[in-house]
Protein backbone atom coordinates (compact mmCIF):
# COMPACT_ATOMS: atom_id res chain seq x y z
CA UNK A 1 0.00 0.00 0.00
CA UNK A 2 1.30 3.83 -0.70
CA UNK A 3 2.18 5.28 2.31
CA UNK A 4 -0.21 7.95 1.40
CA UNK A 5 -2.99 6.13 1.49
CA UNK A 6 -1.58 4.72 4.97
CA UNK A 7 -0.99 7.43 6.51
CA UNK A 8 -3.81 9.58 5.28
CA UNK A 9 -6.48 8.65 8.47
CA UNK A 10 -3.93 10.16 10.63
CA UNK A 11 -3.51 13.17 8.45
CA UNK A 12 -6.97 14.26 8.46
CA UNK A 13 -7.44 13.23 11.98
CA UNK A 14 -5.01 16.17 12.45
CA UNK A 15 -4.85 19.48 10.55
CA UNK A 16 -4.83 18.16 6.83
CA UNK A 17 -8.40 18.43 5.68
CA UNK A 18 -9.88 17.35 2.18
CA UNK A 19 -11.31 19.89 -0.26
CA UNK A 20 -14.09 19.40 -3.13
CA UNK A 21 -16.07 22.76 -4.36
CA UNK A 22 -18.62 21.28 -5.43
CA UNK A 23 -20.78 17.87 -5.25
CA UNK A 24 -19.88 16.68 -9.27
CA UNK A 25 -16.12 18.13 -8.24
CA UNK A 26 -13.28 15.32 -7.28
CA UNK A 27 -11.68 16.17 -4.01
CA UNK A 28 -7.88 17.35 -3.03
CA UNK A 29 -5.88 16.75 0.15
CA UNK A 30 -4.96 20.74 1.78
CA UNK A 31 -2.35 21.08 4.51
CA UNK A 32 -1.00 23.77 6.22
CA UNK A 33 2.12 23.76 9.01
CA UNK A 34 4.87 25.79 9.83
CA UNK A 35 7.51 23.01 9.69
CA UNK A 36 8.67 22.85 5.91
CA UNK A 37 10.86 19.76 6.81
CA UNK A 38 7.22 17.65 7.82
CA UNK A 39 5.43 19.79 4.81
CA UNK A 40 8.40 18.18 2.09
CA UNK A 41 7.90 14.86 3.31
CA UNK A 42 3.93 15.04 3.09
CA UNK A 43 4.75 16.42 -0.59
CA UNK A 44 7.06 13.17 -1.17
CA UNK A 45 4.64 10.94 -0.08
CA UNK A 46 2.01 12.33 -2.05
CA UNK A 47 4.10 12.51 -5.26
CA UNK A 48 5.23 8.78 -5.02
CA UNK A 49 1.55 8.45 -5.64
CA UNK A 50 1.42 9.81 -9.14
CA UNK A 51 -1.95 10.03 -9.23
CA UNK A 52 -2.14 12.86 -6.72
CA UNK A 53 0.53 15.14 -7.48
CA UNK A 54 1.54 18.45 -5.42
CA UNK A 55 -0.16 21.02 -7.31
CA UNK A 56 1.22 23.84 -5.00
CA UNK A 57 3.86 23.97 -2.58
CA UNK A 58 3.92 27.48 -1.01
CA UNK A 59 4.98 29.15 2.18
CA UNK A 60 1.33 31.45 3.07
CA UNK A 61 1.34 34.44 5.46
CA UNK A 62 -1.14 33.85 8.21
CA UNK A 63 -0.89 37.24 10.30
CA UNK A 64 -3.38 36.15 12.37
CA UNK A 65 -0.85 33.51 14.06
CA UNK A 66 2.59 33.78 15.31
CA UNK A 67 4.37 31.38 12.32
CA UNK A 68 3.27 31.91 8.95
CA UNK A 69 2.89 28.24 7.36
CA UNK A 70 3.87 25.94 4.47
CA UNK A 71 0.85 24.36 2.61
CA UNK A 72 1.19 21.37 0.04
CA UNK A 73 -1.85 21.06 -1.75
CA UNK A 74 -2.76 18.20 -4.15
CA UNK A 75 -4.62 17.85 -7.38
CA UNK A 76 -7.96 16.63 -7.39
CA UNK A 77 -8.57 12.42 -7.88
CA UNK A 78 -11.61 10.09 -8.10
CA UNK A 79 -9.47 8.22 -4.71
CA UNK A 80 -9.50 11.72 -2.42
CA UNK A 81 -13.77 11.96 -3.39
CA UNK A 82 -14.25 8.33 -2.06
CA UNK A 83 -11.86 9.47 1.20
CA UNK A 84 -13.74 12.68 1.25
CA UNK A 85 -17.05 10.87 1.17
CA UNK A 86 -15.88 8.54 3.77
CA UNK A 87 -15.05 11.35 6.05
CA UNK A 88 -17.40 14.58 5.69
CA UNK A 89 -20.71 14.98 5.85
CA UNK A 90 -22.02 18.28 4.92
CA UNK A 91 -18.21 19.21 4.83
CA UNK A 92 -17.99 18.60 8.37
CA UNK A 93 -15.85 15.79 9.41
CA UNK A 94 -16.63 13.01 11.14
CA UNK A 95 -14.83 9.94 12.56
CA UNK A 96 -15.51 6.82 9.64
CA UNK A 97 -16.59 4.09 11.71
CA UNK A 98 -13.97 1.64 9.91
CA UNK A 99 -10.81 3.80 10.76
CA UNK A 100 -7.67 1.75 11.56
CA UNK A 101 -5.71 3.28 14.27
CA UNK A 102 -2.30 1.43 12.96
CA UNK A 103 1.28 2.61 14.39
CA UNK A 104 1.88 4.94 11.80
CA UNK A 105 -1.66 6.37 11.28
CA UNK A 106 -1.06 7.10 15.09
CA UNK A 107 2.12 8.64 14.58
CA UNK A 108 1.06 11.11 12.23
CA UNK A 109 -2.50 11.78 14.40
CA UNK A 110 -0.03 12.60 17.08
CA UNK A 111 2.46 14.79 14.99
CA UNK A 112 -0.29 16.87 14.33
CA UNK A 113 -2.93 16.98 17.06
CA UNK A 114 -1.15 14.90 19.98
CA UNK A 115 1.22 17.01 22.59
CA UNK A 116 2.63 15.80 25.86
CA UNK A 117 0.92 17.37 29.15
CA UNK A 118 3.67 17.63 32.11
CA UNK A 119 2.89 16.90 35.92
CA UNK A 120 2.92 20.81 37.12
CA UNK A 121 1.13 20.81 39.93
CA UNK A 122 3.31 18.15 41.71
CA UNK A 123 4.96 19.47 44.01
CA UNK A 124 8.58 17.86 43.48
CA UNK A 125 7.95 20.21 40.46
CA UNK A 126 9.86 23.26 41.43
CA UNK A 127 13.13 21.30 42.70
CA UNK A 128 13.36 20.70 38.44
CA UNK A 129 11.40 17.08 38.39
CA UNK A 130 8.86 17.17 35.69
CA UNK A 131 7.21 14.07 35.29
CA UNK A 132 5.25 13.01 32.81
CA UNK A 133 1.60 13.20 32.87
CA UNK A 134 0.02 12.18 29.97
CA UNK A 135 -0.64 12.40 26.48
CA UNK A 136 -3.80 14.44 24.91
CA UNK A 137 -5.28 14.59 21.63
CA UNK A 138 -7.52 17.94 20.34
CA UNK A 139 -10.57 15.75 19.52
CA UNK A 140 -13.10 18.42 20.72
CA UNK A 141 -14.07 19.60 17.18
CA UNK A 142 -15.79 16.22 16.90
CA UNK A 143 -19.13 14.79 18.32
CA UNK A 144 -18.85 12.85 21.55
CA UNK A 145 -20.14 9.61 19.82
CA UNK A 146 -17.08 10.54 17.12
CA UNK A 147 -14.90 10.63 19.91
CA UNK A 148 -16.42 7.23 20.80
CA UNK A 149 -15.19 5.48 18.13
CA UNK A 150 -11.49 6.58 18.81
CA UNK A 151 -11.44 6.07 22.43
CA UNK A 152 -13.37 2.20 22.00
CA UNK A 153 -10.67 1.59 18.97
CA UNK A 154 -7.20 3.16 21.71
CA UNK A 155 -8.92 0.90 24.38
CA UNK A 156 -8.52 -2.13 21.60
CA UNK A 157 -5.24 -1.61 21.30
CA UNK A 158 -4.02 -1.50 24.99
CA UNK A 159 -4.38 2.60 25.48
CA UNK A 160 -7.80 3.11 27.20
CA UNK A 161 -7.76 7.10 27.21
CA UNK A 162 -9.94 9.75 29.22
CA UNK A 163 -11.91 12.37 27.96
CA UNK A 164 -12.01 15.34 29.59
CA UNK A 165 -15.39 18.42 29.54
CA UNK A 166 -13.92 19.86 26.52
CA UNK A 167 -14.29 16.25 24.68
CA UNK A 168 -10.33 16.30 24.11
CA UNK A 169 -9.18 13.06 24.84
CA UNK A 170 -6.03 11.80 27.27
CA UNK A 171 -4.03 8.92 27.91
CA UNK A 172 -2.06 8.45 31.16
CA UNK A 173 1.27 9.31 31.82
CA UNK A 174 2.45 5.35 32.78
CA UNK A 175 0.98 4.41 29.20
CA UNK A 176 3.05 7.23 27.07
CA UNK A 177 6.30 5.23 27.20
CA UNK A 178 4.35 2.09 25.46
CA UNK A 179 2.64 4.34 23.19
CA UNK A 180 5.33 5.86 21.95
CA UNK A 181 7.14 2.34 20.90
CA UNK A 182 4.18 1.31 19.55
CA UNK A 183 4.37 4.34 16.86
CA UNK A 184 7.73 4.21 16.18
CA UNK A 185 10.25 7.34 15.92
CA UNK A 186 9.06 10.17 14.40
CA UNK A 187 9.19 11.16 10.57
CA UNK A 188 11.31 13.97 10.73
CA UNK A 189 13.69 16.01 13.31
CA UNK A 190 10.96 18.53 13.50
CA UNK A 191 8.97 16.35 16.37
CA UNK A 192 11.38 14.85 18.16
CA UNK A 193 10.23 17.10 20.75
CA UNK A 194 7.21 15.03 21.37
CA UNK A 195 9.28 12.10 22.11
CA UNK A 196 11.26 13.53 24.82
CA UNK A 197 9.39 12.09 28.10
CA UNK A 198 12.26 12.19 29.88
CA UNK A 199 13.45 15.57 30.14
CA UNK A 200 11.18 18.36 30.15
CA UNK A 201 13.83 20.96 29.49
CA UNK A 202 14.94 19.31 26.13
CA UNK A 203 11.31 18.77 25.46
CA UNK A 204 11.01 22.68 25.62
CA UNK A 205 14.00 23.31 24.06
CA UNK A 206 13.49 21.40 21.05
CA UNK A 207 10.55 23.06 20.65
CA UNK A 208 10.65 26.08 20.53
CA UNK A 209 14.06 25.75 18.13
CA UNK A 210 13.30 24.15 15.36
CA UNK A 211 15.19 25.53 11.97
CA UNK A 212 12.79 24.56 9.80
CA UNK A 213 10.29 26.80 10.68
CA UNK A 214 9.96 30.87 9.06
CA UNK A 215 10.49 32.07 12.52
CA UNK A 216 13.32 30.57 13.19
CA UNK A 217 15.36 30.59 10.04
CA UNK A 218 18.23 32.33 9.84
CA UNK A 219 18.73 35.60 7.55
CA UNK A 220 21.22 33.12 5.35
CA UNK A 221 18.56 30.73 4.74
ZN1 LIG B 1 10.85 21.84 11.61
Amino acid sequence: MEIFIEILDGLILGDACLERRKKTHNARYHHECVHYTYMNYIKQVINQTDTFIVSDFYPKERPTLPNSTYTVCSYVHEILTEQEERWYTNRIKHIPEDIRLTPNVLKHWYIGDGWLSWNTSNKRYKEGWNPIHGICFATEGFSFEDTDILLDKMKALGFPCGRGKDNNMSLRGSLVKDFLSYIGTPTCDCYDYKWQIGDRGLYENLKNTCSCTRENQQPSL
